[in-house]
Formats: structure tokens, sequence, C-alpha cells
């Protein structure tokens, strides 16, 4: 049952932390859609990738939450948020761990958390692409965290973009590394770059949250979707979740 995963971890107190692969399916009902031959049936696939996603997570039917995602800062509750459309933003945190949250990404980083209330976990997720990344997203979410009383914040950055395959105009990397500088690199082959999980892991060490990069490329690992090498093929999702009552 650990197909649909890239990389599956134990988060202790029953939490989960997993990152899917192409082989689960594109999870977006619009990316790989709007360039389907076939929307419809394209849209039917990624609900039908989900469900099977479900199933292997432990987690009732429609019972894993997706995000509409627009490269924001925004954090959302999702407790706060259980209507039929999903919601708007780019962060979100679970205060009891109860919700299923998937981020998804095609090169842009999952940053999935756990944090502490007491003896209880608390779950969150950020989508930190460039643009999540200059405005704040991982800044947000650990201070929504700590705001809902999150103690010992834990953070898995998993796989996106590595910051020697995410070229960038060399304009780009100067304007988006002033005041981040982790965030400038260079590509192998010697042109501007930016290094999204440098930035990222800075951020989270200075708000003294204990940081695992699962690593991984999506330019480089073709078990990833990327946008960058294959546009229109659709996302992968990091998930954290709680099962059972261990
Ligand atoms: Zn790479």
């Amino acid at each position: 049952m650990e197909a649909p995963f890239w990389r599956h971890l134990d988060a202790g107190d029953g939490v989960r932390v997993a990152f899917t692969r192409v082989e689960a399916g594109n999870l977006s009902l619009s990316a790989g859609v709007t360039d389907a031959d076939d929307p419809a049936h394209a849209r039917r696939a990624a609900l039908a990738s989900r469900r099977r996603l479900e199933a292997t997570m432990g987690v009732p039917q429609g019972g894993l939450r997706f995000l509409h995602q627009t490269h924001s800062a925004d954090v959302v509750d999702a407790a706060a948020a259980s209507g039929p459309q999903p919601p708007i933003g780019d962060a979100w945190l679970s205060t009891d761990a109860s919700a299923a949250l998937a981020i998804m990404v095609a090169d842009c980083l999952p940053v999935m958390f756990v944090g502490r209330v007491g003896e209880r976990p608390m779950t969150a997720g950020a989508h930190a692409g460039r643009v999540g990344l200059l405005g704040g997203v991982l800044e947000n979410t650990v201070a929504a965290m700590r705001t809902a009383g999150a103690q010992e914040i834990s953070a898995w950055i998993g796989p996106g973009a590595c910051g020697r395959c995410y070229e960038v105009p060399e304009s780009l990397r100067a304007e988006s590394s002033e005041g981040r500088p982790a965030l400038a690199s260079e590509t192998r082959w010697g042109t501007p770059a930016l290094d999204l999980r440098a930035e990222a892991a800075a951020v989270l060490a200075s708000r003294e949250v204990t940081v695992t990069d699962v690593a991984g490329c999506t330019i480089e690992d073709e078990d990833l979707f990327s946008h960058r090498r294959a546009p229109g093929r659709g996302r992968f999702a990091g998930l954290v979740w709680r099962n059972g009552h261990d």
C-alpha cells in the first residue's frame, strides 16, 4: 500500500506525513485538466485518484481536504472552512489534527507541520513557491500555529524544484533574494537560480522550528510532477493526517 507515496513518514502521536508520486495520479481538478483533450474525463480521473489515495491513507471518502491555492501567504483554519467549496488560501492548520490536509504542488515546495498543544498534536501545511515564500507564507503558518497554542513545532520540507535546477533571470534572482540571501543560487550549468529549500529552511530555523529536509527535485525526478519539466500534467501533494487513536 506504499505505492502512491514518494515518501511516507511517521511524525509521532499517530500523525503521518507523506508526499505522493506520479503513480498516485494527478490530484488537481484544474491543473492537468485544462490542457486535456477531454477536461471532464481528466477531472473525473483526478477525483478517482483522490478517492484511491484516501482509501490508502485510511481517511473516509471525501475526507482529504484541498485548498484553492493562489500563491498567496494566507493561512486558513480548516475547522472554519468546512463548506463544499475548497477554501481559498495557501496554507492551513487543523488545531486538533482532526482534518486530513493536502497541499498541491509541482515545483513549489510542500511544507507540512506538526506541533503540540499540551499532549495533543496540531497539524498544518503550506504551499511555498517563490511568490509565497516572499509573501511570508511560512512565517504566517508558524505564527498561526503559535497563536493557536502550538509548541515544539516540526516541519517537513518536501520535494520541489531544487536550487541547482530552478533557473531564473538575473533580475529576478537579485530582486527575490534582497533581504532573503538564502534564496540566491546558481544552476549546475552556472546561470542564476533560486533555492526555495534553503530559504524555507532558513525561515523555519529562525522561528525555532525543527526541520526535516525530505529533499527531492521535481525537475530531476520523473516520479514527481514538475510544471517546468512537463507543464500541464498535474500536481502531486504533501499530506498530513492523523490515523487511528495510537
Ligand atoms: Zn534539481
